[in-house]
């Protein structure tokens, strides 16, 4: 082990104690830099689980790879003695969500990751060739999308055991994963939400932490997205002696992709990005049939409700028609799914708040930002206070580098930044925990 990186350097300027609110504080005399030692004395268990965890192919469609992540995870957790569950995903061809709770009548907090990645065994054998910790960067998949993520939860709830133990025994925990975050599966939220009798404190979500190289980073909001299909019905003809009678549905689905180009509204935040294009068999026949997926992005509701009508107009667009007359073609637009918007809370976050306490009180640049790819965060906001991207530094998530000859996986993780990142988090969840006990109390 490169103890240099060992989860990360300790910083110089920290002041004995911590605290975001004024008043009475229960017993917070904890110094940050404690944490950060106690981090260091863990590090060689949590960098060998990250290492079994990226090893094991969990690729989304891989179920029993996702199965086998879930118990390499539990076993991590065992000396929690939390209740399992492991409950299969609505989604074919998925694995099963894993649900850790402490149980408890005390209030709640949840920790949410997921077992699944975008990398398919074949992928992973290719792509990803070997283990290497000496490096700042530890590169493999999903190194940083979400089991970096994994990891700093283990992190976090050994951290808070040792130095509150009586606060952390108080609070009820639910750690959940979820088996199919990749393809959006919405039943998990559904499947978490029922458990609890009344919305937690918090639901805090381990998606990394996209800061490059020094300070950190905490997200508030992200953007909605909706996926649609646009469908172009022409008619098909012998491409020289029918050409005239035919109607060419590649030719009208190319008008009209050009159409949703135009709706991309920078300076409104919303993006449309068709992605996917079919149509046509042979080049000696007009095609009669053309469909297009698209994804909408979005952070202003008004302006997608716009861009949404848009695109269902484009329904009545079937003018093509053909030279000689008889035929025109039709255009079906359908909505397949829609997620929703995660927005900004007004006058900012109230769980940011401890966040940015906590980094200032480490010494550490912390940035709350808003970010337009989507997370098990965009459903459970719409229920409870939700902070996303506690999960380590790192980057190129989902990312491989494809030559003919050649296949390289570059997402990674910076090892560097997981004790520091475990330091903020300790520290602010010890006083968000300490904060809603004393509004109880003063209730
Ligand atoms: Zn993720």
């Amino acid at each position: 082990m490169n103890t240099q990186n060992a989860g990360g350097d300790i910083p110089s300027n920290q002041k004995p104690a911590f605290s975001v609110t004024a008043g009475t504080s229960l017993s917070n005399n904890l110094n940050g830099l404690d944490v950060i030692y106690y981090t260091k004395t863990l590090w060689p268990r949590a960098v060998a689980f990250l290492k079994e965890i990226v090893e094991i192919n969990s690729y989304t469609l891989h179920a029993n790879g996702v199965r086998e992540n879930a118990k390499r995870i539990s076993h991590q957790f065992a000396s929690f003695g939390f209740q399992e569950h492991t409950i299969p995903s609505s989604l074919a061809d998925s694995g099963d969500h894993l649900i850790l709770d402490s149980g408890g009548e005390g209030k709640s907090i949840l920790l949410i990751s997921h077992l699944d990645t975008v990398y398919p065994p074949s992928e992973q054998l290719l792509g990803y060739s070997v283990w290497d910790e000496t490096k700042s960067r530890i590169v493999g998949p999903g190194t940083y999308d979400i089991k970096g993520g994994t990891v700093a939860i283990w992190l976090l709830m050994e951290s808070l055991r040792q130095f509150e133990p009586e606060l952390f025994a108080s609070f009820r925990w639910i750690v959940a994963w979820n088996a199919a975050e990749e393809r959006l599966n919405k039943d998990f939220s559904g499947i978490v939400n029922e458990m609890l009798s009344t919305p937690p404190v918090a639901c805090l979500v381990f998606e990394g932490d996209n800061q490059r190289s020094e300070g950190f980073e905490i997200i508030t909001s992200r953007s909605g997205m909706a996926i649609y299909q646009i469908s172009v019905r022409g008619r098909s003809t012998h491409s020289g002696n029918g050409h005239a009678h035919g109607v060419n549905a590649i030719l009208k689905l190319s008008e009209l992709v050009c159409d949703v180009a135009s709706l991309t509204n920078y300076t409104r935040n919303t993006t449309l990005n068709v992605g996917v294009i079919t149509g046509g068999d042979s080049t000696n026949r007009v095609p009669d049939f053309a469909e297009a997926r698209l994804e909408v992005r979005y952070r202003d509701p008004t302006h997608y409700a716009e861009v949404k009508a848009a695109l269902m107009a484009l329904c009545d667009a079937g003018d093509l028609e053909a030279l000689l007359p008889g035929s025109r073609c039709e255009v079906v637009v359908k909505l397949l799914a829609e997620i929703p918007l995660w927005p900004e809370e007004e006058g900012g976050s109230e769980l940011a708040k401890f966040w940015l306490a906590a980094g200032e009180f480490c010494g550490q640049k912390l940035t709350a930002s808003c970010r337009s790819g989507l997370s098990d965060a965009n459903y459970f906001a719409s229920t409870m206070r939700t902070l996303d991207g506690l999960g380590p530094r790192g980057g190129n998530p989902h990312s491989v580098i494809k030559t003919p000859t050649t296949v390289k996986i570059t997402e990674f993780v910076d090892q560097s930044s997981f004790a520091v990142k475990n330091q903020i988090n300790t520290l602010a969840v010890i006083e968000l925990m300490k904060t809603a006990l004393r509004v109880d109390k003063n209730a």
